[in-house]
């Protein structure tokens, strides 16, 4: 098929992006490109470890660490590190972890404008992206801006060998919503669409072998890729009924950030197939079948949860989480409706297969 549009814009940012196992280790050398030489360097409580490596691979350079990274980028936490920088003297931010770690870099830079290292650690793919969310007093907002884009990108696949499995598959389902979604942008170019479509393509084929062996970095190196092409469509255009719903559950009843992307993807994307079949096309002929059934197999043959359910939603929150995810719609390619979402709210619930 041809992604050919007679009228698009193109938009990319300007990132350095490298690939490879040990990777990792030419940080100094990334700094030293940007012209740079007091580093900050972040993680989460849980990858702390990983603080004292990049440590030592900047040596003199490293100024300081921040190992409290946390989920949904609250504010105070933002600020604290925000003030460390400061008072370090901190010339660059480099974020070694998932989404969470990278939203701290990115709400430092916003907040000083410096420069941003990322080395990401799972697929989220928000590395590639100039969107921040944060929340504050409960509340979970959202801004893009060409401040919190990062600099340089170090995607080395011996740092996600160590990514638990179940982790793993919520985590390139996170990914690849991202290029499904991208499939039917309004503002999708012909270079998005590709991206896109290799995106998914590099899940399909590298995701069985590394749930096989999570060890093999050459299945993880092409995960990887996948992660930054997925991200990188996220970056560039917008998004539509799949985000939004992870948005509202997320943010209203506390759902996991990927295993909420995981299990409402084929469901989001069954419903929008009745609208933009020609669009979705290329999902079909990846998986050899309707695209909302097509990702519902491939999620359960990848072991990923499949019911709200089981992330503990009660059947009772299903009514008040259709108002709120159709009060303030975002675009879609199928008009949203109230009974609609509820109904596909109930078989996301229940785990059923999304009827094609
Ligand atoms: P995460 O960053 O919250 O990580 C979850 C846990 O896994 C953390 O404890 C972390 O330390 C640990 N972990 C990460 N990598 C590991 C590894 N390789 N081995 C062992 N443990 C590891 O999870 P996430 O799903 O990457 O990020 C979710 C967050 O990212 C959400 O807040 C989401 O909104 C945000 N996000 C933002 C964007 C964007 O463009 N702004 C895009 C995608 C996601």
């Amino acid at each position: 098929m041809s992604f050919f549009r007679e009228d698009f814009t193109a938009r990319s940012a300007a990132v350095r992006v490298r690939f490879g196992a040990g990777i990792r280790s030419a940080v100094a050398e990334e700094m030293e490109a940007l012209g740079v030489s007091r580093a900050l360097i972040l993680t989460t409580p849980q990858q702390a470890d990983m603080a004292d490596e990049f440590a030592g691979y900047c040596g003199s350079r490293a100024v300081g660490r921040f190992t409290g990274a946390t989920m949904h980028t609250p504010v105070d936490v933002s600020e604290q590190a925000t003030e460390l920088a400061r008072k370090l003297g901190a010339d660059v931010v480099i974020s070694v972890g998932g989404g969470s770690t990278t939203g701290l870099g990115k709400a430092i830079a916003l907040r000083t404008d410096l420069p941003q290292i990322v080395v990401p650690t799972t697929y989220a793919g928000s590395e590639a992206t100039g969107i921040l969310g944060q929340t504050e007093n409960g509340v979970k907002t959202t801004l893009t801006s060409a401040k919190v884009q990062p600099e340089v990108i170090l995607y080395d696949a011996e740092l996600v060998t160590s990514l638990p499995v179940a982790m793993t598959v919520a985590s390139a389902l996170n990914a690849m919503a991202h290029a499904a979604e991208g499939l039917y942008a309004r503002d999708r170019s012909p270079i998005s669409s590709l991206m896109a479509v290799e995106g998914l393509r590099a899940f399909r084929d590298a995701l069985p072998k590394v749930i096989a062996a999570p060890g093999n970095v050459g299945a993880r190196g092409e995960t990887l890729y996948g992660a930054w092409l997925c991200g990188t469509v996220l970056g560039q255009v917008g998004m539509a009924l799949h985000h939004k719903l992870c948005h509202t559950l997320g943010g209203s009843f506390d759902l996991p950030h990927a295993e909420t992307h995981a299990i409402i993807l084929p469901h989001a994307i069954a419903f929008n197939d009745h609208a933009v079949p020609d669009l979705l096309a290329p999902l079909g002929e990846l998986f050899g079948m309707a695209p909302g059934p097509g990702l519902w197999h491939f999620a359960k043959a990848a072991g990923a949860p499949m019911a709200l359910r089981d992330l503990g939603l009660a059947e009772a929150d299903l009514d008040r989480a259709a108002d709120l995810a159709t009060a303030n719609p975002y675009w879609n390619p199928r008009p949203v409706t109230r009974d609609g979402v509820r109904q596909l709210l109930q078989a996301a619930w229940a785990g059923d297969c999304p009827d094609a």
